[in-house]
C-alpha cells in the first residue's frame, strides 16, 4: 500500500516537472514523518524513500537511532527549531531547514564546529502574512543571508517556506514563485543558494512548476495524521 502512494507520489512528481521541462531528478521528495511509527517508516524505505522529514527533534531523536545502521537514509529538520534543541538538531539532521533568525544560526554554526560537522540549512522564509508563524519576512532576508553566510562551519543550501493554506492549490502559486524570486536574486548578489523546499501534499505540482527542488510530502503518503 505503501509502495503504492510512494509509486504514484513520484509519479505525480515527474509528470509536474516534465510538464515544465524540467527533469524530475532536480527534485527531492522528503517524505514527512511526523507521528509516523518506525514501522511505516521502514515500509517507506522498502518502497525506495530515502529522505525523511520530522519536526520535532524530540520525537526524532529515536526514529533516528533506530535506523541509523542504514547509512543510506537522511533526516531533514522542517519544524521550527528552539534554540535549546539546536545542538541536538546539529548532531541528528542531515540538513536543518528551519532557520530564521540569527542567533539560532550561530548557536547551530557554535554546534557544528564542536562536533567539527559542516552544518547544510536552509533559511525560513515567512510568506503570506500573518497565518504562517516562522520565517523571516522577505525584506530581512538578504540581510540574514548575509549574516548567516559568514558564520563558520554553516552552509546556506537554499529556502524553504510554508505558504498559507487555499482550498484552491493555486492560491499557493504566487507565494512559491515570490520564494523563487527571492532565491534568484541572492543568485544575482552572487551566492550560490540554489535549493527551493516548497510545496506539500496538497500542491506539491504548483510548487515544481514554480522551480521547487525539494518537495515535504506526508498526507499522501502515510494518510491523515
Ligand atoms: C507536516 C509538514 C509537511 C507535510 O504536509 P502534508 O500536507 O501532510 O504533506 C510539510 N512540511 C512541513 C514543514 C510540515 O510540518
Amino acid at each position: 500500500m505503501l509502495l503504492e502512494k510512494a509509486s504514484s507520489v513520484l509519479k505525480r512528481i515527474s509528470h509536474a516537472a516534465m510538464r515544465v521541462d524540467r527533469s524530475p531528478d532536480e527534485i527531492e521528495l522528503v517524505a514527512v514523518t511526523k507521528t509516523v511509527p518506525p514501522e511505516r517508516i521502514q515500509e517507506a524505505i522498502d518502497a525506495g524513500l530515502r529522505i525523511f522529514g520530522e519536526n520535532k527533534v524530540q520525537e526524532a531523536v529515536q526514529k533516528i537511532d533506530y535506523f541509523s545502521e542504514l547509512g543510506t537514509i537522511r533526516w531533514y529538520f522542517i519544524g521550527p527549531l528552539q534554540k535549546n534543541k539546536a545542538k541536538k538538531a546539529v548532531e541528528l539532521f542531515d540538513l536543518i531547514e528551519s532557520v530564521d533568525s540569527l542567533e539560532l544560526a550561530r548557536r547551530i554554526s557554535t554546534y557544528a564546529v564542536e562536533l567539527n560537522k559542516i552544518q547544510p540549512v536552509h533559511i525560513q522564509v515567512k510568506l503570506g502574512g500573518e497565518e504562517t508563524k516562522h520565517g523571516v519576512l522577505p525584506g530581512e532576508v538578504d540581510r540574514l543571508v548575509d549574516e548567516v553566510w559568514d558564520l563558520p562551519n554553516v552552509e546556506i543550501r537554499g529556502l524553504m517556506t510554508i505558504p498559507p493554506y487555499y482550498e484552491e492549490p493555486e492560491g499557493a502559486r504566487p507565494h512559491f514563485r515570490r520564494l523563487r524570486e527571492i532565491r534568484d536574486s541572492l543568485c544575482n548578489r552572487g551566492y550560490a543558494i540554489r535549493g527551493l523546499s516548497m510545496g506539500m501534499s496538497h500542491d506539491f505540482e504548483i510548487a515544481i512548476q514554480e522551480g521547487a527542488t525539494e518537495v515535504r510530502v506526508g498526507t499522501d503518503l502515510f494518510g491523515r495524521r
